[in-house]
């Protein structure tokens, strides 16, 4: 009885120790798992800090997986690292916001854009720098302010002659009423100067001026020994297809108070093609020359007698500078003032025509 008693026993202590031995295999394996957990994550924080319990650093594994997933419990304050590790998350998150903000450097690029539009603008202003260099075309346009009257023919014709020739022509082209062919014109009364004489003086420095300003200059005469009629004087324009025809001549009266000067148009009897133009020209010319001299002006004066201009068919006027047969226009126009004064506003009044 006492041998079965004994093996009893010795079972019993066999089952036991079998019960040990098993416990021992199963919860070995959880402790080295748990050990193995903790290891990796220390191996997984980057800075491992913590004095703590392996229960928490397991606790803040998973705490940090969710605040990865989340950011925003960021705000669980359990320990200092786990709060590094969300900054450091989330400058992980800044990083890739960085990158995600590179985007706005993107924007950056439109930016860039107006920025290449800003280029852009410049170009305009360089458009406009270029109409600035369209100036120097100006430099062709001062020269046209210098010269006017670039590309214009005009006939002057200084009335008169040295000698007149009392030949008869005809006053107009198939007309047979008849003038003599050039008068020997008047004469000053107070200066003795003949009024072929002051018709050319004044003639030759106005060509001059003109001829400074680009125009094309055609003279009827340029001394006093010369013969030509007055129709030749006229056809000499047309043949040369003047643009203004400026006869220059002094006036005579036999009452010696009349003064001031006049201008005389072409008739519509003869040349109503040229009256419109000659009148404009002549509208001209008296509008500025009180400006220019002191003889008072007698107006416009439309002429359909007169041989010169009835002959025309190209523009024409005939100014009488003032009269001889008074002292101070005779003696005025004796001046030089009266000349520059009296070629001045001509070549004023051309330009005013021409250019408009
Ligand atoms: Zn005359």
């Amino acid at each position: 009885m006492k041998k079965d008693r004994i093996l009893n026993i010795i079972l019993i202590v066999l089952v036991v120790l079998l019960m040990c031995v098993a416990a021992l295999v199963i919860f070995r394996p959880n402790i080295r798992n748990t050990e193995r957990t903790n290891n990796s994550n220390t191996n997984t924080i980057s800075t491992p800090t913590s004095n703590n319990p392996e229960r928490n650093d397991a606790t803040e594994d998973e705490n940090n997986i969710d605040t990865t997933s989340t950011p925003e419990s960021s705000t669980q304050t359990t320990n200092g690292r786990q709060n590094t590790e969300t900054e450091s998350n989330s400058q992980q998150n800044f990083e890739a916001t960085p990158d995600v903000q590179e985007v706005p450097e993107d924007p950056n690029q439109p930016s860039d854009t107006p920025d290449g539009e800003i280029p852009i603008e410049p170009t305009d202003t360089d458009i406009g720098e270029e109409s600035d260099d369209t100036e120097p075309p100006e430099t062709p346009d001062t020269d046209e302010d210098s010269r006017p009257l670039e590309g214009m023919i005009i006939c002057i014709d200084p009335g008169h002659q040295g000698r007149g020739d009392s030949t008869q022509e005809p006053i107009a082209p198939g007309s047979t009423e008849t003038k003599a062919k050039v008068s020997s014109g008047t004469q000053g009364a107070f200066t003795r100067v003949a009024e072929y004489v002051l018709n050319l003086e004044v003639g030759l420095m106005l060509r001059d001026k003109l001829e400074e300003l680009g125009a094309i200059v055609i003279m009827t005469r340029t001394t006093h020994d010369i013969n030509i009629s007055n129709s030749e004087r006229a056809i000499l324009a047309n043949d040369n297809n003047c643009d203004m025809v400026i006869r220059i001549h002094a006036n005579g009266s036999t009452d010696s108070s009349v003064r001031g000067y006049c201008i005389m148009i072409p008739g519509s009897l003869y040349t109503p093609n040229i009256v419109s133009d000659s009148r404009y020209m002549a509208e001209v010319l008296d509008s500025i020359l009180p400006n220019y001299v002191s003889i008072p002006s007698l107006g416009l004066l439309t002429m359909n007698d007169l041989t010169g201009f009835n002959w025309l068919i190209v523009p024409g006027i005939l100014l009488e500078m003032g009269f001889m047969t008074n002292r101070t226009d005779d003696e005025t126009m004796q001046t030089a003032e009266f000349h520059e004064g009296v070629t001045d506003a001509m070549v004023d009044a051309l330009i005013r025509y021409w250019v408009g």
